[in-house]
């Protein structure tokens, strides 16, 4: 029995499933149930909100979701030798913890769900940067999501959080700025995983605003962005070259001197240059 309900410790969940951490899914688990319940604490009030929980492996985070009192979890996990795991939590739980094997790249947690929704996880690095792009980027906003708690290595999280003229500022920056309240809440050294990856880890809570800090079009906003820190070395005017036949005047009627390199310019200034791009 576990401190934070009834369930056995999860180490003891590892080894009566046989849930060895594989490294193809990019498997550190979170052993310590205080600190899953930490995380969740950290992803906000949950008592009126759906959570969505993106590769919960034996169900460390889950637990902490549901023991913070989730209206209701739904947990995509990828590896179906952790389906028994899950169902014993789904057992403790009546009606609270809805589990789906499969690639959360490929479920629309939509079809399961109902807002407010607030989105938690510790997922594989490359999987973790995939989604988070994808939930900063729909067309429409508000998104569906209220809230992001996410796991990150910790140099992805600063680059979440990074402000101009730093070296980590940059694409995921101003995507989530633009469009979030961004804050690193946790750091983890590698022992508070198992087992330990040779990297330290962040959690990264980020707040959806109800509308974007300044106007643009997010597809425009992106292929600016993308296109201004691809070569972050070069002045503006050589790395945006081609995007309009007077790009050095919509450089400046956006406030942005075309000498100026990428890492300089604010959230503002690129806002305002995809807009002057779109005229
Ligand atoms: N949340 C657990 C914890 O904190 O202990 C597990 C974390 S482990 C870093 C990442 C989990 O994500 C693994 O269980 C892995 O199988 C799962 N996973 C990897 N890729 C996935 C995907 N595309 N969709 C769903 N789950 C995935």
């Amino acid at each position: 029995m576990s401190g934070i309900d009834t369930l056995p410790p999860l180490r003891q969940v590892i080894d009566t499933h046989g849930i060895a951490a594989k490294k193809s899914l990019g498997q550190n688990f979170l052993l310590d149930l205080n600190l899953t319940a930490k995380i969740a604490r950290l992803a906000g009030d949950l008592s009126q909100c759906d959570v969505l929980e993106v590769g919960p492996g034996p169900g460390g985070l889950t637990r902490g979701l549901l023991a913070e009192g989730a209206r209701k979890v739904l947990a995509i996990e990828k590896d179906s030798r952790c389906m028994p795991a899950l169902a014993e939590i789904a057992a403790a739980y009546p009606g609270k913890l809805e589990v789906i094997n499969g690639d959360a790249l490929q479920v629309d947690p939509l079809e399961h769900l109902t807002p407010p929704i607030r989105i938690a996880a510790n997922l594989p690095y490359n999987v973790g940067t995939e989604l988070l792009v994808r939930w900063l980027t729909p067309q429409e906003w508000p998104p569906f999501w209220s809230s992001l708690t996410l796991m990150f290595q910790k140099e992805v999280a600063e680059r979440i959080v990074a402000q101009p003229g730093s070296k980590a500022y940059g694409r995921l920056a101003l995507l989530a700025q633009w469009r979030t309240e961004a804050r690193i809440v946790l750091h983890l050294p590698p022992e508070a995983f198992s087992p330990p990856p040779k990297v330290h880890s962040a959690v990264v809570h980020l707040t959806a605003l109800p509308e974007p800090k300044y106007p643009a079009d997010p597809k425009k906003l992106e292929q600016v962005v993308a296109r201004a820190f691809n070569q972050r070395r070069k002045m503006l005017r050589a790395a945006l070259k081609g995007m309009a036949p007077d790009l050095e005047d919509r450089l400046l009627a956006s406030g942005i001197q075309p000498t100026d390199r990428a890492e300089t310019v604010s959230l503002e200034q690129f806002c305002a240059l995809s807009r002057n791009l779109s005229k």
